[in-house]
């Protein structure tokens, strides 16, 4: 394989470009780690455009993770209480189709699902989107980026008309005010923190204002920190949109020509006057004030959210209602502005792109369109009326259909439901009940193998070729620089094989990723994330933003990163104008009361990356954040007469977990912070979502991770 190999960082959003070296290279020491064993080198790549060679922690040790538990064989078992056994391709993938093919003579397609990630490569999600939706007839395949971010596709497609991010990291350092909410970038995304952070310290006008119950690392950095009460953020946007109305804040010429629907908007807002709000958010006067004069006064607003609007039952509102004060200011389309939705994985974007959602299809189409659909079925040389019209089970809607036996096969890949899913121990009951669940991972152990009949190896990252598109749009070529470790194969070539054993074999005649992705892109022409300029070939040559249209110059699509969408004020809709949407407060599903006093919050850590299937195992990580801890307020603490290091349980009305304290100012009081990295194989008690609820948000589907009640005892 070659020396030195370009590629992008398979952890979060940000997608920052790596440059990755083999442990033994001419005339240099071997690199090795901690133990003296030889690792890859992973370093920032100075000529990636969205991160201009700067990494992370989690992107500078990515090469330590590679050779450590990895599945290397499949495995399987007749049921759970056996041991699972070596076996070969040929017997796993036997097992699979007879499974499938039962599954669909007893229970119809939609008794088979797929529970995928937004770290598979946009040649792995398409793939899977043929078999499932194309081929065997279900919608029954959503990923793990419904937990993550599938709120604000709602908010875009039902503000905009369609799923797609505006704005660009450029924004970042062109802005006049940056506007963080629920989201802790400096944690969860810290190369574009960076960036803003490096831009707002040299630009004293420049305001950032963060919104957080948390006083984290990005709040730290901000000139105004609001520290709402969880769940409140729709009446603090409510209550700014109320004062920049009153004081004539707004773009009446931006309003009048390109939205619809200010008026029933400006409405509800005056129901939010500031002695409302504070009272409501637990914050004063005069910083609803100050925020609301900086969102009004600031020629260009960025505003920036993450999984603290995301997870929430009113998700898709607060995307909304983060997308009204951008329409009311004119807030878009220009350099510095927009709304702009920070990814959680590194393709998620891909994902998305390529219709991996259970309610939609390749190139930002819906399963409820029927021109969308014969489209999709044209491409995918199935018969008319093959895509199913309903969109399919989302992701807790998968372990609702367990429980009730409604499935046949559950097909997990590349993520650990059994730590990520909400009310844990009743998604695991589910995943017991499951009749034949396939886990596709490229490590092992994992908690969701423990529930598995047949765990399959998948090459990861770095031994497989495709692409992966970061937050900004931008699309990066990662190159296999090594070979498969044991018997591994690529996701998209498990799925087109499966495909082509129950007798689809003309649409799993592509042999290469590139042909794969070929096929993809020529879904995406004509569309807001048009990519058909693309192609392996081309990207090989370095990354490229969408939209690219066939044709685009190699000046343009090499030179050009700072792409935003509507421009030209005109949207997707179909009458190019942007829609208002007026919302009431709600507030938590789970709000706290005297049994469970306490709001607890989750969230992740610098350093580790989801269920630590790969950041766990890499020691220069573990060391830093070694145990899970439960923040608590000195005032909290003094009550419940803990100090930090003392253990205390937590316990929700699902059930418990015991956790030591780490007393804090850093949160605000009535609540406390629990990271959701820890599962079963990590300690007994530590997992977070033991606690969490799986109410989910009616339009976005996606559960409320974020919050739930507990209460806090000494052990
Ligand atoms: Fe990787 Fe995200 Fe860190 Fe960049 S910020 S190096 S993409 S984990």
């Amino acid at each position: 394989m070659t020396d030195t190999s370009k590629t992008l960082c398979p952890y979060c959003g940000v997608g920052c470009g790596l440059e990755v070296l083999p442990p033994a290279r001419p005339g240099r020491p071997v690199n090795r780690d901690e133990h003296g064993n030889p690792v890859w080198q992973a370093r920032g790549d100075r000529n990636h455009p969205s991160s201009k060679g700067q990494v992370c922690i989690k992107g500078g040790t990515v090469g330590d993770s590679l050779d450590r538990s990895r599945l290397l064989y499949p495995m399987m078992r007749e049921s759970l209480d056996q041991p699972l056994r070596r076996v070969s391709w040929e017997d796993a993938l036997s097992r699979i189709t007879y499974e499938m093919r039962k599954t669909l003579e007893e229970k119809g397609p939609e008794g088979i699902a797929m529970y995928g990630s937004g770290q598979f490569q946009t040649e792995d999600y398409y793939t899977a989107q043929k078999l499932l939706k194309g081929c065997l007839g279900t919608n029954n395949f959503d990923a793990n980026s419904r937990l993550c971010m599938s709120s604000a596709v709602a908010g875009y497609i039902q503000s905009f008309g369609s799923d797609g991010p505006p704005c660009c990291y450029d924004d970042l350092e062109q802005t006049d005010c940056a506007f963080l909410i629920g989201t802790n970038t400096a944690d969860c995304h810290p190369i574009v923190f960076n960036r803003l952070k490096k831009y707002h310290k040299k630009n004293r006008k420049v305001k950032m204002i963060v919104v957080d119950p948390r006083y984290t690392d990005t709040a730290k950095a901000a000139d105004l920190h609001l520290a709402i009460k969880p769940g409140t953020d729709i009446a603090l946007l409510n209550g700014i949109a109320h004062l920049l109305l009153r004081h004539g804040w707004i773009d009446p010429g931006f309003i009048d020509s390109c939205t619809d629907g200010f008026s029933d908007y400006a409405q509800v807002v005056k129901s939010y006057p500031p002695e409302r709000v504070t009272e409501i958010c637990g914050i004063t006067l005069s910083e609803l004030t100050k925020a609301a004069a900086w969102w009004g006064k600031s020629e260009r607003v960025l505003s920036m959210w993450s999984m603290g609007v995301n997870q929430s039952t009113e998700g898709t509102a607060k995307c909304r209602t983060i997308i009204n004060l951008h329409l009311m200011t004119g807030n878009i389309g220009k350099p510095g502005a927009g709304p702009f939705s920070l990814t959680g994985q590194p393709n998620a974007m891909g994902g998305r792109e390529a219709g991996g959602l259970a309610h939609i299809l390749p190139g930002y189409r819906l399963v409820k369109n029927p021109e969308h659909r014969q489209t999709v079925e044209k491409v995918w040389q199935v018969p008319e009326k093959s895509i199913s019209p309903v969109p399919g089970l989302a992701a807790w809607d998968m372990m609702l259909a367990l429980e009730r036996g409604d499935l046949g096969v559950f097909w997990v890949a590349a993520t650990n439901p059994a730590v990520s899913m909400p009310d844990i121990k009743r998604t695991q009951d589910a995943l017991r009940k499951s009749p034949f669940t396939i886990c596709q991972d490229a490590y092992y152990p994992t908690e969701t193998a423990a529930f598995a009949h047949v765990v399959l190896p998948a090459t990861q990252w770095g031994e497989k070729t495709g692409v992966m598109t970061n937050s900004e749009r931008v699309v990066t070529y990662c190159p296999a620089f090594r070979n498969p470790v044991g018997e591994a194969r690529a996701d998209w070539e498990i799925f087109a094989e499966v495909g082509r054993r129950l007798g689809f074999e003309k649409q799993f005649a592509q042999r290469t990723s590139a042909e794969v992705y070929d096929e993809f892109i020529s879904l995406t022409a004509g569309q807001l994330c048009d990519a058909t300029g693309l192609s392996h070939e081309r990207l090989a040559k370095g990354p490229i933003q969408w939209p690219c249209p066939a044709g685009e110059s190699d000046a343009i699509a090499h030179g050009k990163h700072d792409k935003r969408l509507y421009t030209d004020y005109r949207f997707a809709t179909p009458n190019g104008r942007a829609k208002f949407c007026a919302f009431h407060i709600k507030g938590l599903a789970e709000p706290p009361d005297e049994n469970f006093p306490f709001v607890l919050t989750t969230g992740r850590l610098y350093g580790h990356w989801h269920t630590q299937s790969r950041t766990g195992r890499i020691e220069r990580i573990v060391k830093k954040y070694p145990e899970p801890l439960l923040e608590v307020n000195p005032k909290d603490a003094q009550l419940l007469e803990v100090q930090s290091g003392d253990w205390v349980e937590v316990r929700s009305p699902r059930s418990f977990a015991q956790i030591k304290v780490l007393v804090t100012q850093n949160i605000t009081r009535g609540t406390v912070f629990m990271p959701m990295h820890w599962g079963f194989l990590w300690g007994d008690n530590m997992e977070v979502n033991a606690l969490t609820h799986p109410e989910v948000c009616p339009i976005s589907l996606e559960p409320e991770l974020k919050a739930c009640a507990v209460q806090v005892t000494p052990i």
